[in-house]
């Protein structure tokens, strides 16, 4: 018999969260203040060549920047077209017969079709009895562990500590700990450079996020250079493209300019919208990240999001949330589109 189609890919459905357009979207994350204009520059700048040669092998250009902005050497930096693709071929590097990821849960939705794309299973442990004890996401002897910090969909933020502890836990031959800082820019701690001397840490960042960059597909990770090579070879050659590459390095270089600018103003407008939610009974989870989780207002989450797209608001729904039931993440982003959220959000209450 023809192993095609495979047969555990039967679980697997195509990714598909409501994308349909509507006037506000707070429901990806993505930056609400537009783009790096460092990297639209270079963008606009293409020529003939940016599209029709092959681009670098292996994104030195975007390595060498990673390595400059954050200080690490280039051997201990790895990309990916988008962090998905650097989580994806990490999963696919710790394959082996019977090797399981597990991970703290609820969090990044694609973990659990990762681990099941590339062969393996996922082992969720509760966020909070990982947080009780990190040693809960080592039961078992799991190939990999991915904790996501600050954590989507929460924004919760475990403790560095927490980290530390976890790390002497796994030791010198435990799991490759996959840690996923996709919304570091806005909690302002990382544990990026320790990773460089870590072999069984690897730190997963993102252009998408808070340089608005979704668009273009690019992702870092650093890690020990033994580490970074094994996610290289996984992920292969020509997977960022050219102008990826240059217009991604582009927007690293001027890390002090528009995306601090943008990331700061955004938390300023977190705290005044755990304000405004807060006054309306709908306290949110302690969030680090660009976003707010709150809880649903009619007890379905997509009942919620349908009725606040009819408003023009898109958020994004989440089921079953433990400890929290159905609840709505919304992106933060300048407060005119905040406004429009809590007006939506008072129509579809009202009624
Ligand atoms: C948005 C997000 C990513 C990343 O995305 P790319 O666009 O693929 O770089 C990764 N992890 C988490 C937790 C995210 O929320």
């Amino acid at each position: 018999m023809s192993p095609f189609p495979r047969e555990d890919f039967g679980r697997l459905t195509l990714y598909a969260p409501d994308r349909r357009p509507v006037a506000v979207d707070l429901s990806d994350n993505t930056n609400q203040w537009g783009t790096h204009p460092a990297a639209l520059e270079r963008i606009r700048a293409a020529t003939a060549d940016d599209l029709a040669r092959y681009p670098e092998l292996y994104a030195d250009v975007l390595r060498d920047q990673v390595a400059a902005t954050f200080g690490v050497p280039r051997a201990c930096v790895a990309t990916g077209c988008g962090s998905d693709d650097v989580l994806d071929s990490t999963f696919r590097a710790v394959w082996g017969p019977g090797a399981f990821v597990s991970y703290a849960a609820p969090t990044f939705s694609l973990i659990e079709p990762f681990a099941h794309v590339n062969g393996m299973e996922a082992h969720a442990v509760s966020w909070r009895d990982a947080l009780d004890d990190p040693g809960r996401l080592l039961q078992g002897r799991p190939a990999l562990v991915y904790v996501c910090r600050p954590n989507n969909p929460t924004g919760e933020m475990a403790p560095r500590t927490w980290v530390e502890r976890l790390l002497e836990l796994v030791g010198e031959g435990g799991p490759l700990v996959l840690l996923d800082e996709a919304y570091a820019d806005f909690s302002g701690e990382t544990i990026l450079r320790e990773a460089t001397g870590h072999r069984r840490l690897l730190v997963a960042r993102t252009l998408s996020k808070a340089y608005g960059l979704a668009g273009l597909r690019i992702g870092f990770a650093v890690g020990a250079p033994e580490t970074v090579l094994e996610v290289e070879k996984s992920r292969g050659p020509y997977k960022i493209t050219r102008l990826g590459s240059e217009a991604g390095a582009a927007a690293l270089a001027d890390l002090g300019g528009w995306m601090a600018t943008a990331v700061s103003e955004c938390v300023e407008n977190r705290t005044r919208l755990v304000e405004a939610l807060t006054e309306r009974g709908l306290p949110p989870c302690d969030s680090r990240a660009n976003f707010l989780l709150i809880r649903s207002l009619s007890g379905s989450a997509k009942d919620d999001a349908l009725a606040l797209r009819a408003e023009g608001v898109a958020v994004r729904p989440f089921s079953d949330i433990p400890g929290f039931g159905d609840a709505l993440r919304v992106t933060v982003g300048p407060w005119p589109l905040m406004q429009t959220f809590l007006d939506a959000l008072d129509r579809v209450r009202s009624r």
